[in-house]
Order: C-alpha cells, then structure tokens, then sequence
C-alpha cells in the first residue's frame, strides 16, 4: 500500500489530525492496534473509568471536524466553576465561567464517548483505516518510509504521524529522544456517587500526598455522581488500591473533607502510574510527533488531551497552506513550523505543572505558608483569575484556525 501521509494511533488526537485533513486531496491511511468499531452507547450505562476535562478550544476543535454533535448525543457534563483549595491550610481560589462572561468553563467528557464520535466520522470519510494492527519496523530511505505492519502488511509513505500514546512505538523506532521522569506518584480513578450534588464544579483539593480532584458528572437519573482523580504515592496508591468498596469510600470522604457529603458507591478502579515526557524534538523529516508521543504531562490540571487537539489542529493548518503553496509537506522546513507553534506553548503548560506539584509537595511549614496566602491572593485579583480562566479555557494561546470562534 501507498499513502500520502500514515497517522499511526487513531486515539483522540490522531483521530482528530486525520479528520482536519480529509478532505486535503490526500491519501490518508490511519493505523490502531484497537478495534476501531463505534460502541452502541445507552444512556444507563455506567461511565467510563478515563474522562478529559474538555476546553472551549478543544470543543471548537471537535465541532470543526464534525464530532461534537456525536459527543453531545452521548454524554457531556458541563461544568461552570472551578474550586481549589489547601488541604492543609486555608487558601483556596474559585474560578467561574461567568468572570469572562461564559456560560462554561469546559465539558467533563468520557474519552471512550469522544473516541466513539470521532470514528464515526472517520467511518464515514475516505481515510483508509487500518485497525487491529500494530506497527513492527520502520525504515528510513531516500523513498521515505516503509511501515511493516504486524498483520504482514507494508506501507510506503514519505510522511509519518506519531499520534500513538505516551510509550510510543514510533518514538522508540525512530529513535527520538525525551526527556522524562517519574512522579513516583500514581493517579486513582473511578466514578463515584457523592451524597450532595456536585453543583458543576470541578473540585479540587491538594493535600500533602497531592491532588485529589472531583468532576462533575451528568446523569438524567437525578444521582450525584463524579470522576475522580486521586494523585498519591506509589505505596500509597497500591494501599488505597487494596481496600474494599465502603473502606475505599470512607476514605475518599475523609480526603474530600467530605465537601459533596459521604460517597454513597465507587466503580471499579484503577492505578495509572505517572510519568512526565517531553520529546527533544517533535519532527525531522518526514516524521512529527503529536499528543502524549510528543508530551505527556501530570493530569493536575487536566490539559494533556487539550494540548493533544491543539497540535493535530496546528499540524492540520501546517499541511494545509503547506500543499496550498505547492511545498513538499514531508520536509523538515514545513515540519519545523509544527514545532516552532506548538513546543513554547506545550512547554509553558509543562513548567506550570511543574511548580504547583512542587508547591503542593513541599512540606516546609514556610511553603505552605507562601501556597495559602499565594491562593488567597490570586483568590483576590480578578485580573489575575481571569487570565487563569482563559488559559484553562484554552483561549489564550495562538489558536490554530479550527480553535478561533
Ligand atoms: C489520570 C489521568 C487523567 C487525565 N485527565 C485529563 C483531563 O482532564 N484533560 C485532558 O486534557 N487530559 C487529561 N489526561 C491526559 C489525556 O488522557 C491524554 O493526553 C490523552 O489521552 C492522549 O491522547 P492521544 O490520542 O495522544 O494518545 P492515546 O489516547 O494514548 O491514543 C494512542 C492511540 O494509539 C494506539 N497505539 C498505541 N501504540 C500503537 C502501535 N504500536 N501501533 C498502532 N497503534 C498504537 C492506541 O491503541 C491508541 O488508540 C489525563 C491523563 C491521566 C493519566
């Protein structure tokens, strides 16, 4: 097989970049180790374990390549405020959608359901799918690439996509260098029914082992039920993991200090070990990186995905005015672009993550003393929180033409 360009990983940003470009005249063939079949999804279901803090970008983002109607026909939870606060003291800062005149600061959303949306479309376009295969080997030659594939098969292509996840293959293949490290933490979750309603506000307190962060979830049946986040130490992680359901409960309560009143049920769980990677570089030629292949950060603030959608539309508008002019789309000249638009901004969200897990984590009385009465004063510049809320909105940065109104 022949392609013009090969997206390996049709995860939400993979998806995504191969939407933004079908209708680019190019032959667009996108691999997954997955399935790729769209769930029949009933309103009764449970939700899924792993959801994404949407911002306004990410939806503008979403609507432009047609899959929000299909998210919206599934499941969103709006949320309209944000409150923060010290465990261990008593700074907090609130954030509402209303101080920059919104009526949302963003959507909590399944991502199997944003997965879903996104298929369907891909299943109606002419991107050639390739799905329960993995890549094995990929070669480098004057011809471009050659793919094999594990069910046999190869693909030449001059251009690869690597949207392939945080322990990407075509990293590894390709021999791109990151930079990471290990938080020696874990991230717990589950959806759980809370006594009290969740009033759509994301919740989130940082507490000496870290943040714990509660997301509104939206279900007909008139039940409170969230998404949790529970940031704790590895050990600490692997104790919580063993409780059983009422333990695990109780002691989810107590680290809410029981804001949305006792947790009534928890579903499953599950432990995610976190590690943050930076890729050195996100292209060379004929190759970039997008989504977690390029940078996967602590979930703290909920932006990995929101970075994600940003690359593939930034790559997308890259292509496009590449082809417009006639210019080899494979070229590290046209690729660098990519890099040059979207590595200060991914960066910039990385440090941020960076100082507040340090902040939240140091245990000197005087660094608590800074985090509570910093809270309290940002708490208190509107000018201040209003710029936070854009940033987390995802309105703040160089939009990509598929993020602006
Ligand atoms: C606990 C937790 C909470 C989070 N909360 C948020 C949040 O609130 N908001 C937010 O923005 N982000 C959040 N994130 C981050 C977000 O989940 C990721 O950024 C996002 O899922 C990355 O999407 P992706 O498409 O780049 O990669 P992935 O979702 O990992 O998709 C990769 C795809 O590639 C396929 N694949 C992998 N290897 C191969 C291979 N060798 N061959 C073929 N196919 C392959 C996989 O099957 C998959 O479909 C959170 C992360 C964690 C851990």
């Amino acid at each position: 097989m022949h392609a013009d360009l090969i997206i390996v990983g049709a995860g939400m940003v993979g998806s995504t970049l191969a939407l933004a470009l079908k209708d680019s005249g190019l032959k667009i063939i996108l691999v997954d180790r997955g399935p790729l079949t769209v769930a029949p999804f009933s309103p009764e279901q449970p939700f899924a374990p792993r959801v994404s803090a949407l911002s306004m970008a990410s939806q503008r983002i979403l609507e432009r390549v047609q899959a929000w109607p299909g998210v919206l026909k599934r499941r969103v939870s709006p949320y309209s405020d944000m409150h923060v606060w010290d465990g261990s003291g008593t700074g907090k800062i609130d954030f509402s959608a209303s101080s920059v005149h919104s009526d949302v600061l963003g959507h909590i959303v399944e991502n199997t359901l944003v997965q879903d949306a996104l298929l369907e479309q891909l299943h109606a376009s002419d991107i050639t799918l390739v799905a329960d295969t993995s890549v094995e080997q990929l070669r480098h030659s004057s011809a471009g690439w050659l793919m094999q594939l594990s069910d046999g098969g190869e693909i030449h292509s001059p251009l690869v996509i690597a949207a392939d996840g945080a322990n990407s293959a075509i990293r590894s293949l390709t021999g791109c260098a990151t930079r990471e490290w290990d938080y020696l933490h874990h991230a717990i979750v589950t959806s759980v029914r809370c006594e009290k309603p969740h009033q759509a506000t994301a919740w989130q307190r940082f507490t000496d082992e870290g943040p714990l962060a509660l997301l509104p979830l939206q279900r007909q049946d008139g039940q409170h039920w969230c998404s949790i986040v529970w940031s704790v130490p590895a050990q600490r992680a692997q104790e919580i993991m063993t409780l059983d359901n009422a333990a695990f409960c109780q002691a989810l309560g107590k680290a809410s200090e029981y804001r949305l009143g006792t947790i009534e049920h928890a579903d499953a769980r599950h432990s995610i070990a976190l590690r943050q990677r930076h890729a050195k570089r996100y292209v060379e030629p004929g190759l970039a990186l997008i989504g977690d292949a390029a940078h996967s950060i602590h979930p703290l603030a909920g932006q990995g995905v929101n970075l994600g959608f940003l690359d593939a539309a930034v790559l997308a508008e890259v292509l496009l005015h590449a082809l417009q002019r006639g210019e080899n789309i494979a070229s590290e000249r046209v690729l660098s672009r990519f890099e040059r638009r979207r590595m200060p901004n991914n960066l910039a969200m990385m440090a941020a993550m960076e100082g507040f897990q340090h902040l939240f984590q140091a245990d000197a009385l005087a660094v608590r003393w800074l985090r509570n009465s910093g809270l309290k004063m940002v708490d208190n510049l509107s000018q201040a929180k209003t710029l936070f809320v854009r940033q987390a909105m995802g309105l703040s940065r160089d939009l990509p033409d598929l993020a602006k109104p």
